[in-house]
């Protein structure tokens, strides 16, 4: 058993909020962009580059591999500056 499992759903991490109902509105704000960042930065890119092949090996990295990471990086500081921004109004 994990210490990050659900007391209420079993799921690790929880699936069904038990966990993160005490968490402040901004703060559940920051979490959902900080775990749905990644999945838009590869589908962008997958969007972007439709013919792609991407390893998925931690291991074995091809060219198109590094050019994602070189992407998804610039594109992180890009989200994350646009983000600061809108706070600012
Ligand atoms: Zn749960």
């Amino acid at each position: 058993m994990s210490l990050n499992e659900c007391v209420k759903c079993w799921d690790d991490p929880c699936s069904c909020g038990w966990e993160y109902k005490h968490l402040s509105i901004e703060s559940l704000e920051g979490l959902i962009k900080q775990r749905t960042l990644p999945f838009q930065m590869v589908l962008e890119y997958k969007k972007a580059h439709p013919d792609v092949q991407l390893s998925s090996s931690t291991f074995s990295e091809r060219d198109s591999d590094k050019d994602f990471y070189k992407y998804s990086c610039k594109r992180r500081t890009e989200l994350e500056e646009s983000e600061t921004v809108e706070h600012e109004e």
